[in-house]
């Protein structure tokens, strides 16, 4: 398991907090369950199994995601609960690619998904995170291949599997409804000599795609439609990225899971909701061959929790793909894209992500959580760990009359106002500055409190100035700001006291400010359900989602940079004081050269204007 600590800081009174989950694995444990299973970290079929001291306390979990997209913040929320799961109870958490879909699936993918998991903080290497040397529990199910072929012949040998020689479309004429009970198959009393026969063909290549199926023999009048006779093994020519050209035919999804957790001694195979209808016949698969000697028991067992469903955003991977595809956003790393690659990117730091987590728990009931909780979540932690700086994101010219040109000295500001012990910082200081633009008004408006002619206000770490007027283009807008600094008021120095402002400017000095591209993101949707008809109900999905995408989610401008902030390293993270919080690019920043993108403001923008569609400024 990871290694890295979890900052006592960064976890929650209710971080133990119990939930349905943790009670079943604690039942498991006290009842010794898993007690009788002799663990090898290897997964093999039961004589390969039987290797490695009997270990009762543990509890093995798995992340089993299909390399044919990019994750997403819901198997943030999957990916953290199994490996945390496995963390806390002394366990282990497997990373298993579930790559039995010969199509679809991509190198591509599976680099990204190793990656994720790894920047999310968790590891199923023991030897690369120092502790005991020994498992790498990195899976492929597409190494079972061998074991799903051999369990399939005795599925068939023993009566429970047959080969169906329907065609789809008359197999799903037979299947019945929720109502209905299906029609036994024709082919459903075919000998074990003649399915076996006919597998064994199948499997050498002598059948087109879809000519066959081995199909499960149950019960086509199950209540449980998933259970009448559901296909096992069908027949798909293509290569796959890992066993190449090897088979043509692939077991379905289905039929491969439970194998996989069983043959990686899985005990707690945790899932969401939509597979609890499959569980019988996970159980099935699972007992017919602990029955024949081929699996040992104690058996897997599948648990289902909801899944994460967020607002403002789409989590789908059919749907993100269309996003990439159709060009909506800039590649899956898109800081705007609800994908662990685009948090990354967006300044999501990882940590967050488990926070997130924690607080949201998991149950069965289907829930909607806010984005705002998300952010605030990502808020939190930032406040935490992120150093503060100076950026002027809308920058007009403050020019002090009274000090003097070519003149400047240093102010200091503190790292981090929660963490003395990051220190101060120099700030440089002098006759023309970038304020925001927004700090100045010629006619204030009624309880304005910063610049205004006449009017008195602090610049932050510095003097406090009175203004005096500005100046106009020919078009009578407001190019610069002039003012008089009063020279026993610096801060840090006891005549800093002797005057009471409500303003509190941040600045620039245009002598020493860097200049860099900051990218302002917004949520990549502007309503709460893309798509979504009706307000508050989720299922109603008749609109286009895309119609709902935020024409405004990002908007690009040249800002000023206090000078520290020139060599930030990508991916280090900053609050840009009044702003928000701030992350230099991984892709595109760089040392001397920085360029920033935003990734949250300081407060919620959204929550303050309901209705409204914030302007991303
Ligand atoms: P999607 O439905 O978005 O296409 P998926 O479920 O097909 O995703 P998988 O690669 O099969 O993606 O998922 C790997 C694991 O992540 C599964 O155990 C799945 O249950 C879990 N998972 C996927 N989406 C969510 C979610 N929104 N919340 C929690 N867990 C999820
Ligand atoms: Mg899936």
């Amino acid at each position: 398991m990871s290694k890295e600590p979890r900052s006592p800081a960064a976890i929650p009174a209710a971080a133990a907090s119990t939930n349905f989950i943790r009670n079943i694995i604690e039942a498991d444990l006290e009842a010794g369950k898993h007690a009788a299973r002799r663990w090898s970290g290897r997964p093999g079929p039961a004589a390969q199994q039987l290797a490695g001291p009997l270990d009762p306390a543990r509890i093995r979990t798995r992340f089993p995601p299909e390399p044919n997209g990019y994750l997403h913040f819901g198997h943030a929320k999957s990916i953290c609960l199994n490996f945390g799961l496995a963390q806390d109870f002394g366990g282990r958490c497997h990373l298993r690619f579930d790559d039995t879909n010969p199509e679809k699936e991509e190198q591509e993918y599976v680099d990204s998904i190793i990656d994720s998991v790894r920047w999310l903080g968790f590891s199923w290497d023991e030897a690369a995170t120092g502790e005991a040397a020994g498992e790498n529990n990195l899976y492929f199910a597409s190494n079972y291949f061998d074991w799903m072929v051999e369990f399939a012949e005795y599925l068939i040998a023993s009566g429970h599997a047959y080969v169906e020689s329907q065609s789809a479309e008359e197999m799903r004429g037979s299947r019945g409804t929720l109502t209905e009970a299906g029609i036994d198959s024709p082919f459903r009393e075919r000998s074990v000599e003649e399915n076996m026969e006919l597998f064994r063909r199948m499997q050498k290549g002598e059948f087109a795609d879809g000519a066959h199926v081995l199909r499960a023999k149950i019960d086509m009048a199950s209540a449980n439609i998933n259970l009448r006779d559901p296909a096992i093994y069908r027949i798909r020519h293509a290569s796959h990225h890992n066993t190449g050209d090897r088979w043509c035919v692939y077991p379905m999804y289905t039929y491969a899971h439970p194998i996989e957790d069983a043959l990686e001694n899985i005990t707690h195979s945790i899932c969401t909701l939509e597979f609890a209808d499959q569980r019988p016949f996970y159980d099935w698969v699972l007992e017919r061959l602990a029955e024949g000697g081929l699996l040992q028991r104690p058996l897997p067992q599948q648990i289902e929790f909801s899944r994460l469903n967020l607002t403002y955003i789409v989590l789908s991977k059919r749907r993100l793909i269309q996003l990439v595809e159709e060009g909506h956003v800039n590649g899956w790393d898109d800081p705007r894209l609800p994908t662990l690659v685009g948090a990354r990117r967006r300044g999501y730091p990882a940590a967050g992500f488990r926070l997130f987590a924690e607080r949201v728990g998991v149950s069965r009931s289907e829930s909607l959580i806010e984005y705002t909780q998300l952010e605030d979540t990502m808020r939190e932690v930032l406040n935490e760990s992120a150093e503060r700086r100076v950026a002027v994101l809308d920058p007009l010219r403050l020019i002090i009359d009274n000090y003097p040109a070519g003149e400047s000295e240093d102010c200091l500001a503190p790292n981090h106002p929660l963490k003395p012990e990051l220190g101060k910082r120099a700030i440089p200081f002098g006759r023309e500055l970038w304020i925001e633009r927004e700090d100045f008004m010629e006619e204030p408006s009624k309880g304005y409190h910063r610049l205004y002619p006449g009017n008195l206000a602090r610049l932050r770490y510095a003097y406090v100035l009175r203004c005096v007027g500005c100046e106009h283009d020919e078009n009578g807008k407001v190019i610069a700001v002039h003012c008089e600094y009063l020279p026993d008021s610096k801060s840090g120095t006891p005549g800093a006291d002797n005057y009471k402002v409500k303003g509190n400017l941040h600045w620039v000095s245009v002598a020493d400010a860097c200049p860099a591209e900051v990218r302002l993101y917004d949520r990549l949707f502007a309503v709460a359900l893309p798509g979504a008809r009706r307000e508050g109900d989720p299922e109603d999905l008749e609109r286009d989602f895309r119609d709902d995408l935020n024409p405004n989610s990002i908007r690009v401008i040249q800002a000023w940079l206090e000078p520290a902030l020139k060599g930030a390293r990508p991916e280090e993270s900053f609050q840009f004081e009044r702003h928000g919080y701030f992350v230099a690019d991984r892709v595109d920043s760089r040392e001397g050269a920085p360029v920033f993108n935003r990734t949250v403001t300081l407060r919620d923008s959204w929550a303050a204007r309901p209705g409204q569609r914030q302007s991303g400024g």
